[in-house]
This record gives C-alpha cells, sequence and structure tokens, in this order.
C-alpha cells in the first residue's frame, strides 16, 4: 500500500483541529495496523509515539511532525502526566493529535490515564484499539490465547507496578489456582519471582511456557521452555524484553501451528500435540 491509495469506501471519521485520537499501533508488524489507524495516520498534524510503535508505521504519516514520548521497563512514572498535558497543550494549539501506542492503548498502556487527563481538560478524543502483544504476538508465535481442549479463560498479567517492582496488589497464588492460561506482560524483569511464586502456589514445574520478543517483528523470538527451567533457558537463549510470556498448555498447540516455520519449509513438528487422538474438529 502506498500513500497514494485512497482507503476502501466507508465512513472514514475526520480528525479535527484541537482533538486527540488514541490509537493502538499493534505489536510491530505495520500490517496490523487497523484501517482506522491509517486514516488518522493520514490525517495527523502531530504523532506522539511511544517506544514500541515501530518506526516504519511511522512514514504512513510523512506530513506529520513526530513527537517521541516513550519510556521503558517500569521506570516511575514522573513523565506520564506530561506526556498527556503535552496532548492537551497541543490539541489546544489546533493541532490534530495523533497519539499513537504499541499494541492496544487501553492494555497495559496508560490509555485510561492519559484519555481521562484529556477528557478532564475538555479535549475531544477518539479511541482506536489496537492488537495487543498478549493476543497477535502470541498468534505469530504459533500460540493461540485460547483453544477448546485448553482453556475456557485467560488471565492477562502485568510483571511491574508503577514503581517498577512485581505488582503487590497482585495474588499470585489466585492467579495460580483460577487461571487456566497466564499471559504476562512486562515480566522478564521478575520472571525468577513469578516463576517461583507460582511453582509455590502448586503449577507443575513441568508445565509448558513460551517467551516471545519483539513478537512480530523481523527479529522475533521464541523460546519454548517450562516454568521449572524458564530461568536458565531466558538466560542462555539471551532472551530481551520486550517479550509477552505465556504460561498454559496452549503452548503445545505451538508444535502444529507455528506457521513461520512451516512458511519457511519446515514441517510441523506435532500434528497433535495435546494427544487429542481424534481430529481436531470434532465435537
Ligand atoms: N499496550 C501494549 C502493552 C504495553 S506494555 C499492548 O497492548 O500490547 C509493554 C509490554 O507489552 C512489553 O513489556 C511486552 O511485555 C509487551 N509487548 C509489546 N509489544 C511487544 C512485542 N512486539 N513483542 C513482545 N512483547 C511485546
Amino acid at each position: 500500500m502506498t500513500d497514494s491509495l485512497p482507503l476502501p469506501a466507508h465512513h472514514w471519521p475526520t480528525l479535527h483541529p484541537g482533538w486527540v485520537w488514541l490509537c493502538g499501533a499493534g505489536p510491530g508488524d505495520p500490517g496490523l495496523l487497523t484501517l482506522h489507524a491509517l486514516n488518522a495516520l493520514r490525517q495527523a498534524d502531530v504523532v506522539v509515539y511511544d517506544a514500541l510503535v515501530e518506526p516504519a508505521i511511522l512514514q504512513w504519516a510523512p506530513g506529520a511532525s513526530h513527537v517521541y514520548a516513550g519510556k521503558r521497563g517500569g521506570k516511575p512514572s514522573a513523565r506520564q502526566r506530561d506526556i498527556s498535558l503535552q496532548l492537551v497543550d497541543m490539541a489546544r494549539k489546533g493541532q490534530r493529535v495523533l497519539r499513537l501506542k504499541g499494541g492496544d492503548p487501553f492494555v497495559f498502556g496508560r490509555g485510561g490515564e492519559e484519555a481521562q487527563t484529556l477528557v478532564q481538560h475538555g479535549v475531544p478524543i477518539r479511541i482506536i484499539p489496537g492488537i495487543s502483544a498478549g493476543i497477535g504476538g502470541l498468534a505469530y508465535a504459533g500460540i493461540p490465547v485460547t483453544h477448546r481442549d485448553v482453556n475456557q479463560s485467560v488471565t492477562f498479567v502485568t510483571g511491574h507496578d508503577q514503581s517498577g517492582n512485581t505488582p503487590q496488589s497482585l495474588d499470585w497464588a489466585s492467579i495460580s489456582r483460577g487461571s487456566q492460561v497466564i499471559v504476562i506482560y512486562m515480566g522478564m524483569k521478575h520472571i525468577a519471582q513469578i516463576a517461583a511464586a507460582l511453582l509455590a502456589a502448586g503449577r507443575p514445574p513441568s508445565e509448558p511456557m513460551a517467551i516471545v520478543t519483539t513478537a512480530t517483528t523481523a527479529t522475533q523470538k521464541v523460546l519454548e521452555t517450562t516454568l521449572a527451567t524458564c530461568v536458565a533457558d531466558i538466560d542462555a537463549a539471551q532472551m530481551e524484553p520486550p517479550a509477552i510470556i505465556c504460561i498454559g498448555r496452549s503452548v503445545l498447540m505451538r508444535q502444529t501451528l507455528d506457521w513461520q516455520s512451516m512458511a519457511a519449509g519446515h514441517p510441523p513438528r506435532h500434528l497433535d500435540p495435546l494427544g487429542r487422538g481424534r481430529p481436531a474438529e470434532s465435537a
């Protein structure tokens, strides 16, 4: 797609001067943007973007100025308020503001806080959801976040709180007991602590686990491991954030569904990794 190509026929909303659109950019691969995001990129005067937004995406807003507002790793967020107020300022100057955030703006992205500040200051907003790393990133690794034979629920958790520590408010024992599949954002820094807490609460040491770093980008890496061995394996494989972590038997499905390896010519490792012994579609 080039800039000269029109969007498909639809009543696309107009980004008016003085408005801020908070928009998800997806986990990386620019093709995972929504059409609303593309529509926004083509109208914005200014794009305020985060660290995890793929630079290639900004090229789709060639007419806009690009303002970096990133922070990484759960550091104290003194700047969060500055970012929100900067957005208010830009809107009040009559700019068409696109606030572009990694993944989905309302999933561990502080989109809610920014939106709230904007509303409190009387700035009109629109929210454009995006594909969250905990769903789309796992899909690019061949892991279905729900799979009928594995889970009827999924728990999304963050491994950081605002001060960069493992969230004290999280009851890891309850999560361990009540979650069929656990998807952890920002979990790398405290993975040893998290794995220990889950094991202590009774999750099996052999429980399958996957770490997907820079998911959906050209540098995506996937590590398959277990709860008991993850810390050593992450170290040995030199896995670096950003990473999405999945704990649960759905990780086994990757043995069948690793579509990127298959596209590269490798056969599937297993056709029935959950040992159902019957066709996948039978009731
Ligand atoms: N709003 C984002 C999440 C922001 S929190 C979303 O919906 O995806 C940042 C965390 O998201 C990272 O620490 C990492 O855990 C995860 N993440 C975002 N992009 C990722 C990617 N491309 N690969 C792996 N993890 C990613």
